[in-house]
C-alpha cells in the first residue's frame, strides 16, 4: 500500500490497532443521589490525575506551550458553574452521573460551537474531551492505553494527536501508520524528532489490518506491505540493517565540519519553537538557529506575552548558542496557527488572509513589543531578525521602518542592542520568489520557507489531507523558484538559507547544495544525517544535472531522476 513517507526508517513487526473506545451512555433513574454525586466526584478526581500526568508528559517530551492545553482542561474541571450544573441535573432529574455529564456538556458544546470567535469555539472541543474522559472513567471503559504498550509493535490508527504521541510508550513503537496526517503537522514533526518510521495517507488502514498481523513499514518510501512473503521479509531485513549501519556511521561524524567531497562548506542550522530545544541543537552539532518560530510563545494562553517574557526567551537562546547565529522570526500567526490571545477574526480563507507580517503591520503595538524584545536580546548574542510571509516591497520597507523606530527609542533610553543586527526575510510566497532580485536589495539574507512556498505555488493547502498527494517538494515549478531565489540572492551578494521541511529532504539536499544554497535549517534530529549526506556529495558532479532536473515535467520524474542519478551514484540511498 502506498502512502506518504513522513519519517524515515524500516520496521517489520506486529500491528497494534489504536481505536478510541466507544462510549454508550444509558439513561438510568437513580434513587441514591448522594452515591451518584460521590461517583461524579471520584471521576473528577481521577480525570484531574490523568490530566496532570499528561501535562507532565507533554512538558518533558514536547514543551511548555503544547502542555498548556492540559491546564485549560483542568480549568474546566475546576469550573464551579460546569460542575454545579451537573450536580443539579443529578439532583433534580435523578439521573445517573454519566447521563447528566453528557446533557450538560452537550448544552455547553452547542453554545460554544455556534460562537463566531475561534478561541471560544475551540472551548467546545475541550469540553467534549473532558466529558468523554469523565464518562469513560465512570463506565470503566479503557482506551487502548498508548502509555502501557508492553510489546514491540507497529502502531496503526486513523489519526493521532500530539497528546497521543506525548503519552505513547516510545520504546515499544517500532513504526506508525495512519490514515490521516500531514507532512508538516505537529504530530509528524514530533514523530520525526523521535526517529520513529512513519507513513500516513493510507485510506481505511485500520480496516485493512488486524491486531497481531505482521507488516512491513518503509518510512523512507511511504510503503506498507501486508502479508509479506519470506523473500520480502529478508529483503527488508537487509534494508533495515543498512539503514541502521548508516545511522551508526552518521553518529560518528559528530564534531566534523559540514563540507562536501569537493570541499564546499555549508551551514547546518536548526529550527526551534521552544527555548529548551537549544540543547538538542547543540547535541547534534547545529551551527546556529536558522528559524526560531517565535509564535510558540503566543500559543495556548489568554494574554499576549510581555516584552520581558519575550526578551528572556530570546536572550536565553542567544546566550546558549554562544555567538552562533540565531534567526528570530517575527510573529507568524494566522493560517493554521490559532492564537487565542490575539482574538483574531474568523476567516474563510485563512492561509490567504490575515497572517504573519500582514497582521503585525496592522497590530503595530504588539509587533513593536516583539521587535523591542528581539533588539534588546541582540546585545547578548548573535541574533538576526527575519520577517515572515512577505509578498510586497512595501511590507518589508514598513517592517524595517518600524524596526528603526524601535531602535531609536532604545537609543534614547540608552538601552544596548546590536546596531548591526542583520535583517532578513522569509521567501515563501511566489511573489517574493519571482521578485527576489528586487527584495534582495532590501535585506541582508533570504530564508526560503518551502512549507509555504510549495502550498502557495501549487495552490495546495498544506494542512488538507484530501489533497496531500498534490503537495510535493519535488515539483519542478517549485524547484525552479528555489533556483531563482538562490541566484538572485547571490547576484545581490546576500546569503540564501532554507528553513522549510525540504531543507532536510535526503533526496533534495544534494540538489540544493549544487544550486548553491548557503544554509540548511531543519529539525535538530535531522542535522547529523544531513551532514552525512553533504559529506558524501560532490557538488561539481551534481551541478551539470540541475538543468535536466528543472526541465523534467513532473514531480515524479524529478524524484526518479534523483533516485537513479544522484542517490545511486553517491551510494547514499539508505
Ligand atoms: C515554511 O513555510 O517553510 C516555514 C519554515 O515556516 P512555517 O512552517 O512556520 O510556516
Ligand atoms: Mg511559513
Amino acid at each position: 500500500m502506498d502512502g506518504i513517507g513522513i519519517s524515515a526508517g524500516i520496521a517489520i513487526g506486529k500491528v497494534l490497532v489504536y481505536k478510541e473506545a466507544e462510549l454508550i451512555i444509558e439513561k438510568k433513574q437513580i434513587t441514591n443521589i448522594k452515591d451518584e454525586i460521590k461517583r461524579l466526584k471520584m471521576s473528577i478526581e481521577r480525570a484531574t490525575k490523568e490530566i496532570d500526568e499528561l501535562y507532565k508528559e507533554m512538558l518533558s517530551t514536547v514543551g511548555k506551550y503544547e502542555a498548556a492545553i492540559f491546564n485549560a482542561h483542568k480549568m474546566i474541571l475546576n469550573d464551579p458553574k460546569f460542575i454545579d450544573s451537573i450536580k443539579s441535573r443529578i439532583n433534580e432529574h435523578k439521573v445517573n452521573a454519566e447521563y447528566a455529564i453528557r446533557e450538560i456538556s452537550d448544552y455547553y458544546i452547542s453554545i460554544f460551537k455556534n460562537m463566531e470567535d475561534e478561541y471560544l469555539k475551540a472551548r467546545a472541543l475541550d469540553i467534549e474531551d473532558i466529558s468523554k474522559r469523565l464518562v469513560r472513567i465512570l463506565l470503566g471503559v479503557k482506551n487502548k492505553d498508548l502509555r502501557s504498550i508492553k510489546e514491540e509493535c507497529i502502531l496503526v490508527a486513523e489519526k493521532l494527536t500530539p497528546s497521543d504521541i506525548a503519552q505513547m510508550n516510545k520504546d515499544m513503537v517500532m513504526a506508525i501508520v495512519t490514515e490521516r496526517g500531514g507532512r508538516t503537522s505537529h504530530t509528524s514533526i514530533m514523530i520525526r524528532a523521535m526517529e520513529i518510521p512513519y507513513v500516513t495517507g493510507i485510506k481505511d488502514i485500520i480496516k485493512k489490518v488486524e491486531d497481531g498481523e505482521n507488516i512491513i513499514v518503509d518510512g523512507s518510501k511511504g510503503l506498507v506491505i501486508t502479508n509479506p512473503s519470506q523473500e520480502q521479509i529478508e529483503e527488508y531485513r537487509a534494508k533495515k540493517y543498512e539503514f541502521v549501519r548508516i545511522k551508526d556511521e552518521i553518529k560518528r561524524i559528530k564534531g566534523l565540519r559540514s563540507i562536501s567531497k569537493d570541499g564546499v562548506e555549508v551551514r547546518l542550522a536548526a529550527n526551534i519553537g521552544n527555548p529548551k530545544d537549544v540543547e538538542k541543537v547543540l547535541e547534534n552539532d547545529g551551527q546556529g538557529i536558522g528559524l526560531y518560530r517565535s509564535e510558540f510563545l503566543y500559543l495556548n494562553r489568554d494574554s499576549v506575552p510581555s516584552e520581558e517574557e519575550q526578551f528572556n526567551a530570546y536572550r536565553f537562546v542567544a546566550e546558549k548558542m554562544g555567538g552562533k547565529p540565531v534567526v528570530a522570526r517575527t510573529l507568524d500567526v494566522g493560517g493554521d496557527k490559532h492564537v487565542y490571545c490575539l482574538n483574531l477574526p474568523k476567516e474563510s480563507n485563512p492561509f490567504l488572509g490575515y497572517r504573519a507580517i500582514r497582521l503585525c503591520l496592522d497590530m503595530e503595538d504588539i509587533f513593536k513589543i516583539q521587535l523591542r524584545a528581539i533588539l534588546k536580546a541582540s546585545a547578548y548574542g548573535n541574533i538576526k531578525i527575519a520577517f515572515p510571509m512577505v509578498s510586497s516591497i512595501e511590507e518589508i520597507r514598513r517592517a524595517k521602518a518600524l524596526l528603526e523606530e524601535v531602535k531609536e527609542e532604545l537609543r534614547l533610553k540608552r538601552i544596548p542592542f546590536n546596531e548591526n543586527l542583520k535583517i532578513g526575510m522569509m521567501v515563501e510566497t511566489p511573489a517574493a520568489a519571482i521578485h527576489s532580485n528586487i527584495f534582495a536589495e532590501e535585506v541582508d539574507f533570504f530564508s526560503i520557507g518551502t512549507n509555504d512556498l510549495i502550498q502557495y505555488t501549487l495552490a495546495v493547502d498544506r494542512e488538507n489531507e484530501a489533497i496531500s498527494h498534490l503537495y510535493s517538494q519535488y515539483d519542478p515549478a517549485v524547484l525552479k523558484l528555489i533556483k531563482m531565489i538562490i541566484d538572485n540572492g547571490h547576484r545581490a551578494g546576500i546569503k540564501v538559507a532554507m528553513c522549510g521541511e525540504a531543507a532536510s529532504d535526503e533526496k533534495l539536499i544534494p540538489v540544493f547544495l549544487a544550486m548553491g544554497l548557503d544554509e540548511f535549517s531543519m529539525n535538530p534530529s535531522s542535522l547529523l544525517k544531513s551532514k552525512w549526506i553533504i559529506k558524501n556529495t560532490c557538488k561539481k558532479e551534481i551541478e551539470p544535472m540541475i538543468e535536466t532536473i528543472l526541465s523534467l515535467p513532473t514531480a515524479k520524474e524529478v524524484e526518479e531522476f534523483i533516485d537513479e542519478n544522484i542517490l545511486k551514484k553517491e551510494e547514499m540511498n539508505p
